[in-house]
């Protein structure tokens, strides 16, 4: 059976010697002792040397892709979207997944130092996220922000607001589904919030489940690369057992883009807005309520921004604030327009 539908093959002088050298493309590591790639960069492995002088990557560096019994992995030969990669992985691995094993883990590392270093030190700490965590734009710092919030209104048993939180930004920015972290907190909420109607609710019977279900019923269908749900993807950097430190050299591969600058302020408001409302809740309550930290860096940022915004840019934003919360940036924050 053919094994590489797909298979492909580069060619090209080597960059050290001249002579004429071919390589799979990606490489695969299965056939390669894994204690001989553990001795990367002095192996003399060909395609990753030249036969003829030796030299590493003669036709510039290269994706490989391993397997052992436990996982499979993928090491990149340059920056990458989470999309791009995840699309090899779908064309070049999971093809093969007879051989992956029952553990359906994927591994991916920056380059060879990364992938050699773990083979090397295979209990060393690693700095692990979750690939298909990264599909989105880069929302991490805005998502601990709104799950924290959602945490809070959560242990004071205030859960119809902790679903209303992380499910008015879903509605506004679906992409925002996801995100692993957001879905948890997302699921965890709407289950805690049960089935009585919401408080806030346009329709009055409705409760966070029924609505919870109505959003994945409409957005999964629309989630990246549904062929690799059974698997686990790893994005992993080694950190130095020395040092605890990522290795000298390591650069993060994985390029994600940024969010339009409007969508981010309007998400930064959804945080001001979630943190307004908790503490409204919590003094209903007649219990304490401040700031929470991550909010407040938030506002920092919005407060820091506001002066560049042109004019339209403060209208839309205040309009999108206003909807919100019923009132202006002028009267919550006394911002000038
Ligand atoms: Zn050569």
């Amino acid at each position: 059976m053919e094994i590489y539908p797909t298979e492909m093959r580069m060619a090209g002088p080597c960059t050290g010697c001249g002579v004429q050298v071919t390589s799979p493309l990606p490489i695969d590591l299965e056939l390669t002792d894994a204690s001989d790639i553990a001795k990367w960069p002095e192996v003399y492995v060909p395609p990753f040397a030249c036969e003829a002088c030796s030299t590493i990557w003669p036709l510039g560096e290269l994706p490989c892709v391993y397997r052992n019994d436990q996982w499979a992995a993928l090491i990149l030969d340059g920056p990458l979207s989470a999309i791009e990669i995840l699309t090899r992985i779908g064309n070049w691995i999971i093809p093969t997944e007879v051989r992956i094993g029952a553990a359906r883990i994927v591994r991916v590392f920056d380059s060879m130092m990364e992938f050699s270093y773990v083979l090397r030190h295979p209990e060393c700490s690693l700095f692990r996220e979750d690939l298909k965590g990264r599909v989105t734009h880069h929302w991490d710092e805005e998502v601990t922000t709104l799950v924290d919030i959602a945490d809070a209104a959560l242990e004071n048993e205030i859960e119809w607001l902790s679903y209303v939180i992380l499910a008015g930004v879903v509605q506004d920015y679906p992409e925002f589904f996801f995100i692993p972290e957001m879905r948890n907190a997302l699921e965890i909420a709407a289950l805690a919030s049960g089935t009585d109607p919401l408080p806030i609710s346009m329709e009055t019977s409705r409760s966070a489940i029924d609505e919870y279900q109505e959003m994945v019923a409409a957005l999964e269908p629309h989630r990246p690369l549904p062929e690799l749900d059974a698997y686990s993807i790893w994005y992993d950097a080694p950190l130095d057992q020395k040092t605890g430190q990522p290795l000298e050299g390591s650069g993060g591969r994985v390029i994600r883009r940024s969010p339009a600058a409007l969508d981010l302020y309007k998400v930064w408001l959804r945080i001001l807005a979630a943190g307004a409302f908790l503490r409204h809740e919590l003094s209903r309550k007649g219990q304490p309520a401040t700031m929470r930290l991550k909010e407040s860096l938030v506002e920092q940022k919005f407060l820091a921004v506001w002066p560049g915004l042109v004019a339209y840019e403060r209208a839309e934003v205040d309009a999108y604030f206003r909807e919100l919360t019923g009132t202006s940036l002028r009267q919550s924050h006394g911002l000038d327009f």
